[in-house]
């Protein structure tokens, strides 16, 4: 295990305990684990209030979270309600873009994001996407450059990208300063980050208190809109937008995953749904996410 000795937005080494870690640490190796059901112990920065887990696993323990992660971040049925999650997403972005000549989009999946990039006039579209079969749909895109590597590892001209895209990915880095420098550097002057992550203040986090469902080994980071905006902030960008990003969902899916409903009673409730004929019907709310827009200044 490595401990995470600075708060990756203030540089702080203070922090309090917030609660204590629910692994058995001493039989349990990072890739035998299941990621879902424990979480690292969870700290307070007492510098910037930022919540965070620490100690976390080795890097070769976080890979193998990930390599044996069965595929599919998408549920069948639920392709469309994510494909209009993701629109919501770009539509952040939309009305502050300067220009449209290059995108891209870290964590890209099977290229939703790099899709509505398209349609909407950008002229390069990049991704990275280690997943190969995820990486396979997105590179079917047109036009799209999409490579295996993490983001760190990739090299791009300074100065080149109109929008860079992190959907979900902020919140599961080592340390996300690193790429959010990174992002400083390869955007032009006047570009945008639009970056989406779990949100810890959410009425979701109130209910569920340490049951948080991002309370688990995926999530190093747990930001409200304030550390959010302080992250970039502290990079050098200025926040165009902070706030509360809404998901589409079938009412279905959504009741299936309800928090604070016992499991029995839910499954009752989604199939009463189903049996009624609206288990499908599609409902956009805000779950616990938030979004920021930042720009490098000019
Ligand atoms: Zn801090």
């Amino acid at each position: 295990m490595r401990e995470i000795r600075h708060c990756p937005i203030c540089a702080g080494t203070d922090r309090d305990l917030v609660y204590p870690g629910t692994l058995d640490t001493s039989n349990i190796v990072g890739a035998r684990t299941n990621p879902y059901c424990s979480h690292y112990q969870i700290n307070r920065c007492r510098g910037c209030g930022l919540i965070f887990s620490s100690p976390i696993f080795e890097d070769a323990d976080i890979a193998a979270l990930y390599e044996k992660a069965p595929h599919g971040n998408v549920e069948s049925g639920e392709e469309g309600n994510v494909k209009s999650t993701m629109r919501l997403y770009y539509e952040l972005a939309r009305p502050h873009l300067l220009q449209r000549d290059r995108l891209l989009d870290v964590g890209c999946d099977i290229g939703l994001m790099l899709e509505f990039a398209r349609q909407d006039g950008f002229r390069e579209l990049y991704g990275l996407e280690p997943n190969p079969i995820a990486r396979e749909k997105a590179q079917a895109i047109p036009r799209a450059v999409v490579s295996e590597r993490f983001y760190e590892e990739q090299e791009f001209p300074a100065s080149s990208f109109d929008l860079i895209t992190f959907i979900h990915v902020v919140d599961h880095l080592i340390d996300p300063s690193k790429a959010v420098e990174r992002a400083f550097m390869h955007a032009k002057p006047g570009g945008l980050v639009v970056a989406v992550v779990h949100n810890v203040e959410s009425m979701l986090a109130r209910m569920t208190g340490e049951r948080f469902p991002p309370f688990n080994l995926y999530h190093h980071y747990f930001f409200s809109e304030r550390t959010l905006a302080a992250l970039f902030e502290s990079r050098g960008f200025e926040t165009v937008s902070v706030g509360s990003t809404k998901n589409c969902y079938s009412l279905g899916f959504f009741a299936r995953r309800a928090p604070g409903i016992p499991a029995r009673l839910r499954f009752a409730i989604a199939s009463g749904l189903d049996r009624v004929g609206i288990g499908g019907l599609p409902l956009t709310i805000p779950v616990g996410n938030i979004g920021i827009v930042a720009r490098r200044p000019s």
